[in-house]
C-alpha cells in the first residue's frame, strides 16, 4: 500500500478512455492493491473523489469519499468510501446546475461546471456485485465529475466561458 503520485492535466493518461473490468480482474490481488493505494492517495490529498487514471492506472474504478458533513449533501445521501467499478450513469428527470468544481488533477484552479441534478449510478462493488444509488444536486455532479475522468474528460472541458475557469485565489475572494 502506498500513496501515489496523482497525475495533472497534461499528462497523456488523464486523455485516455480506461477499459472495463472484468470480473475476474475484480477478484485479484492486484485490484486490491489498486484500492488500497487509491484509498490512501485520497486521503493523503484529502479529496472526495479519485479515478484510476489519476494514478495512471487506465481501468473503470473510481472511489468516492464525500465527508457525510460537506455542507452540500441533502436528502440524507451518502457517497463516503465507496469503490465503483465499470460505473455507468443515467440522467434522470430533473434540472439541470451548476456547482464551482476543483480536480486534484487540476491543482489551483475552480471551474462552473452545469450538470443533470438528479442521476442514477449503477456500479460493480468489490465483490462482483451490481448496485444501484440515486442521487441529486452536488452529489450527482460528484459523480459525473470522476466517471468523466474515465473517459479522458477532465472538468476543465466542460467550462462553458473562460471568466468560470478561476484560481483558487480569485475564488476564495468571491467567496468572501
Ligand atoms: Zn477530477
Amino acid at each position: 500500500m502506498s500513496i501515489r503520485q496523482i497525475l495533472t492535466v497534461g499528462a497523456p493518461s488523464l486523455r485516455e478512455r480506461s477499459a472495463e473490468v472484468t470480473n475476474s480482474q475484480i477478484r485479484s490481488p492486484k485490484m486490491r492493491r489498486l484500492v488500497k493505494d487509491m484509498t490512501e492517495t485520497l486521503a493523503h490529498a484529502k479529496g472526495i473523489g479519485l479515478a484510476a487514471p489519476q494514478i495512471g492506472e487506465q481501468v473503470r474504478v473510481v472511489l468516492f469519499d464525500v465527508p457525510e458533513d460537506n455542507g452540500y449533501a441533502d436528502d440524507g445521501q451518502v457517497l463516503s468510501r465507496t469503490i465503483c467499478i465499470n460505473p455507468e450513469i443515467t440522467v434522470l428527470e430533473g434540472p439541470v446546475d451548476g456547482f464551482w468544481e476543483g480536480c486534484l488533477s487540476v491543482p489551483g484552479k475552480r471551474g462552473f461546471v452545469e450538470r443533470p441534478q438528479h442521476i442514477r449510478l449503477d456500479f460493480l462493488d468489490l465483490a462482483a456485485k451490481s448496485r444501484s444509488m440515486e442521487f441529486h444536486g452536488f452529489l450527482s455532479t460528484v459523480c459525473q465529475h470522476e466517471i468523466d475522468h474515465l473517459d479522458g474528460v477532465l472538468y476543465i472541458d466542460r467550462v462553458k466561458e473562460p471568466e468560470l475557469l478561476v484560481s483558487d485565489a480569485e475564488f476564495d475572494e468571491e467567496v468572501e
